[in-house]
């Protein structure tokens, strides 16, 4: 496809279309590139016109279109736009010049350049979950996951796709657009930009009326913000095709001058870690070493220890120059002014702990956002918009039992009532509302974002997981959290005597379910997702007699939603295969058949994975960076647990910041991060608040 003179010290450009776009919608541009002596490729998408292929019959599309010339030698930027980002990135795998050199193969994409495109922020997601599972309302689809569909556009998408460019076009353009392979989202990724080991960076479109909301800034790279106002029009295209020379695509930018202001602020850690110890004399709880801190915390939500916290808290940020504001669930949200009226960028976390808890859950969180405040004081430092810190009520759900309950109520998922009412464990009869009114924390003004919205909402938390320690990594750049099902599953076999009923007679329910539970280890490890029984009855429960019925659960989690899915649909095939007498990977080996058995599912609890914003995750990763000068201490993560921070995502950009657990100890007295990564921790999440400010300021 390559014309006219190309430069042969200049790369070649593969340009990778959208979805249901065509290379003749981007031939100006092509020619425009060959104009100036890049040799340019647009190829053909195989998932257009089509049903049943996927991103990864587009993505060997892309490189069989190069491949030749890669064996002369020729190295290739790749220039993705919007769905392109997908296909383009998994194109890389095994054709960077670097895995091309090491199969002793010549040539190979060099980097690769996102055009308002799709980054998917992890492997083993597709693209329709990384969209919130949920097609836009523009788009012409059929049900998801049914496989073998089509999508298309509706004539609404018109304006979504060509909103800058002269309606002749704009229609014209439209006409061209032909249906794709629904597939082609459906399908989990496993490049992505944070393991496709080239040079990768994004270039956003502010004005972009398809992806603005779901552009992933992923990439190790610092984000390159550019006035550039959609891509499709004819003029644009040229004025953007500086923007597309590999000198832009290989180089990452510094962002403007505020960052270095950002950077001169540093956390005093020896006044955080005092801070911390000091607040935790209120709900001292288990001695476990000889040191003076060597102690666990027992400060449950709304006891008299918290309430003391509370107090220090409410003081301790009025006299820091905030406005403290109480809700109706007694979360406390405590705001600094900045330059300018709007709605304030927040750090938060709890104060309340389990009866058995540590020093640095929900602490660490909610004391390093006091530090922040602090920082600013010392520096005179104004924001462009008000930062706060908020302390959430309850998070634990160890004294009131659910968990998040009072952001769960600040998000208008939980009702207030049903929160109010919840009654103490352990036989008491204080309610939350009662114990709220007890210690003066029921505020007057609604528990709601819609009376307290947050332009943003960052949480620093200690991991609670062994994988930063291991990988003697310091922060964890937190996308979402996983999601998660439960399932109650019935096992129906045949009491009999143990004495005279013969194995092979036999249809024992235990057995079955031993079996059941063993494979669903088996699957969860080859879906690299997490299954877990923590309830098992046996019914008669007799030592003399074969259970005839056993009942356990199931608690099935992933990253992604069709993780979760995928594995619940393998569960049930599996578990029906086995109970029919089937050997499945050898499970039945040298031992005796048994009589049909029965095994039926019901589902307890269906929770969606949450996301959270990319330019949260942005932020925090550049700020990650920043602090810790080194990539390789900064790992991309999902939180294994709930946090107040989901509830929050619902309503405004959201992301976390994990520092090291020791032994990936929590729930115990004897959870520990260090001095150092508490410092860390709490330096990251004030630059996280403060870009996030900058971003708004300059948006
Ligand atoms: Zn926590």
């Amino acid at each position: 496809m390559a014309i006219g003179p190309t430069d042969n010290a200049k790369p070649g450009i593969v340009l990778v279309t959208g979805a249901w776009h065509t290379p003749v919608h981007f031939e100006v541009l092509r020619v425009a590139l060959e104009e100036q002596g890049y040799e340019t490729y647009v190829p053909r998408l195989p998932t257009l016109g089509k049903t049943g292929l996927t991103w990864k019959d587009d993505a060997a599309a892309i490189q069989k279109a190069v491949e030749k010339r890669m064996d002369d030698g020729k190295e290739f930027v790749i220039a993705a736009h919007s769905y392109g980002g997908v296909p383009g990135c998994g194109a890389t795998k095994g054709f960077t010049v670097h895995e091309r050199a090491a199969a002793g193969k010549k040539g190979g994409f060099r980097a690769i350049l996102f055009i308002a495109a799709f980054a998917m922020p992890e492997p083993n997601v597709d693209l329709l979950t990384a969209f919130g599972g949920k097609f836009p309302e523009w788009m012409a689809h059929e049900l998801p996951y049914t496989g073998n569909a089509s999508s298309f556009v509706q004539p609404t998408a018109k304006y979504a796709f060509f909103n800058d460019v002269p309606k002749d076009d704009a229609d014209r353009y439209f006409e061209l657009l032909e249906r794709q392979s629904q597939d082609a989202y459906e399908v989990p990724v496993d490049r992505v930009p944070s393991n496709c080991g080239i040079p990768h960076t994004f270039l956003i479109c502010e004005n972009d009326q398809v992806n603005n909301i779901m552009t992933y800034l992923t990439g190790r790279c610092v984000v390159a913000m550019r006035r550039v106002s959609g891509l499709s029009s004819k003029a644009r295209l040229r004025g953007t095709c500086i923007a597309l020379t590999p000198r832009h695509a290989l180089n990452t930018q510094a962002t403007g001058s505020q960052t270095t202001n950002i950077e001169a602020l540093k956390v005093n850690k020896d006044r955080l870690m005092e801070t911390l110890h000091k607040t935790c004399s209120w709900g001292t709880g288990k001695r476990w070493g000889s040191g003076v801190n060597d102690t666990g915390m027992s400060r449950l939500a709304l006891s008299h220890t918290d309430k003391e916290a509370r107090d220090w808290f409410v003081d301790t940020t009025s006299s820091l120059g905030c406005d403290v504001k109480v809700d109706a669930m007694g979360n406390i949200f405590a705001v600094r002014p900045g330059r300018r009226e709007g709605l304030a960028t927040f750090a938060g976390s709890h104060l309340d702990t389990q009866p058995s808890g540590g020093r640095y859950d929900g602490i660490l969180g909610v004391l390093a956002g006091v530090e922040m405040l602090r920082v600013l004081k010392d520096h005179q430092a104004e924001t462009e918009f008000p930062v706060g810190v908020v302390n959430w009520t309850n998070e634990e759900g160890a004294r009131f039992p659910i968990s998040m309950v009072s952001s769960g109520v600040w998000a208008e998922e939980i009702p207030l009532e049903t929160a109010y009412n919840l009654r103490e464990v352990g036989g008491g009869t204080a309610t939350m509302k009662s114990e709220l009114e007890r210690i003066d924390y029921l505020g007057s003004i609604p528990a709601s974002y819609k009376s307290t919205p947050m332009a943003a909402h960052f949480e620093l938390h200690i991991e609670q997981g062994p994988l930063l320690e291991a990988e003697n990594q310091k922060i964890g750049v937190v996308h979402g959290v996983q999601a998660y099902r439960w399932f109650t599953v019935d096992v129906a076999g045949r009491d009999a005597h143990t004495g005279s009923t013969p194995l092979g007679n036999r249809a024992d329910a235990m057995l079955l379910a031993a079996r059941l539970i063993t494979h669903s280890h088996r699957l969860a490890t080859k879906h690299s997702a997490l299954v877990s029984t923590g309830i098992l009855t046996l019914t008669p429960g007799s030592t003399n007699t074969i259970p005839g019925h056993v009942r356990f659960t199931l608690d099935v989690r992933a990253p992604a939603d069709s993780t979760v899915a995928a594995l619940e649909a393998d569960l049930k095939r599996d578990f029906a295969a086995l109970a029919a007498g089937k050997n499945i990977l050898g499970l039945l080996d040298e031992a005796t058949p048994s009589k049909p058995l029965e095994v039926s599912w019901r589902t307890d609890s269906v929770s969606p994975a949450t996301l959270f914003h990319h330019d949260c995750i942005a932020a925090v990763r550049a700020s990650a960076e920043a602090v810790t000068g080194d990539t390789k201490l900064v790992r991309d993560m999902t939180s294994g647990a709930g946090h107040d921070s989901v509830y929050t995502s619902r309503h405004c950009p959201t992301s976390m910041i994990f520092v090291p657990s020791k032994n990936g100890v929590s729930h115990n007295p004897e959870e520990y991060t260090s001095p150092e990564d508490c410092a860390i921790g709490a330096q990251v999440l004030m630059q996280s608040v403060l870009r996030f400010d900058h971003m708004r300021a300059s948006g």
